[in-house]
């Protein structure tokens, strides 16, 4: 479904990607992990242009999209939730979820406010759809912002460090959604510290260290059985 092949950027003159290559598959989740700064983050970026790709390969299904011009088209297909949540603040969670219907797919606004409905009951915010942000917890803000993704119905998601903003007894209730929507199929593509759920979600886990790939594979593998030294100081580090 995505398929990443060497790619490569720098910011002035520290080259940040040495040429990272991956496939994500129909349905699979796939778990980055990684020391700070490593690029995780400018991968994701890469792939929905929030910065423009200098050297590689993306592909969508069999579109390259690493210069296509068209690159609304390419965001409707590819969700992304942030970090820090980036929701409007001046509108409800259910005005939320509904602004990329209406205003980028042009759906009208009834059917909008259906749907819009029907995802945040998918992540358990039903009678929160008239909340502003700021009557919301980072929990629920984040869950805004995984309605608002599935919404506009992508082939795939991109989440980057959705719960690093959080409160630990917040972060169980967005893995959770995360985790139904693995169970569900859905193609998703997670940067996250939390290795309980890249351990028991991810059905492969890369593992990356400043700019490179060090080792991808069955996340138990690479808790148990690593091939490479770095891997297992990191994971084991953290667990
Ligand atoms: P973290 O776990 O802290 O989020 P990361 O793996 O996501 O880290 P990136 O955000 O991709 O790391 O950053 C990789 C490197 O690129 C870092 O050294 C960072 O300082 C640098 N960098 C990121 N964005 C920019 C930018 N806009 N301009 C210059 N340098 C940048
Ligand atoms: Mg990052």
């Amino acid at each position: 479904l995505l398929k990443i092949e060497d790619l490569h950027h720098s910011f002035e003159n520290e080259e940040v990607l040495k040429g990272i290559s991956f496939a994500l598959d129909k349905g699979e989740t796939k778990v980055i992990v990684g020391p700070s700064g490593t690029g995780k983050s400018t991968i994701l970026n890469n792939i929905i242009r929030l910065i423009p790709p200098k050297k590689g390969k993306i592909y969508l299904e069999d579109q390259e999209i690493t210069t296509a011009q068209k690159i609304n088209e390419i965001r409707q297909q590819i969700g992304f939730v942030f970090q820090d949540f980036g929701l409007f603040n001046h509108l409800t969670a259910k005005g939320n979820v509904m602004v990329g219907l209406t205003k980028v797919k042009k759906m009208d606004k009834k059917e909008a406010e259906e749907l819009a409905l029907l995802e945040l009951e998918r992540v358990g915010l039903k009678e929160y759809a008239a909340s502003y942000p700021s009557q919301l917890s980072g929990g629920q803000k984040q869950r805004v912002g995984i309605a608002r993704a599935l919404a506009m119905q992508p082939k795939l998601i991109l989440f980057d460090e959705p719960t690093s903003a959080l409160d630990p007894e917040l972060t169980g209730e967005v893995l959770k959604v995360m985790r139904n929507l693995a169970e569900e199929g859905m193609t998703m593509l997670v940067v996250t510290h939390e290795m309980g759920f890249a351990r028991s979600v991810a059905d492969e886990l890369i593992f990356m260290e400043a700019g490179n790939i060090v080792e991808q594979g069955d996340p138990e593998k690479l808790f148990t059985n690593p091939d490479h030294q770095r891997t297992k100081e990191f994971l084991f580090q953290l667990t």
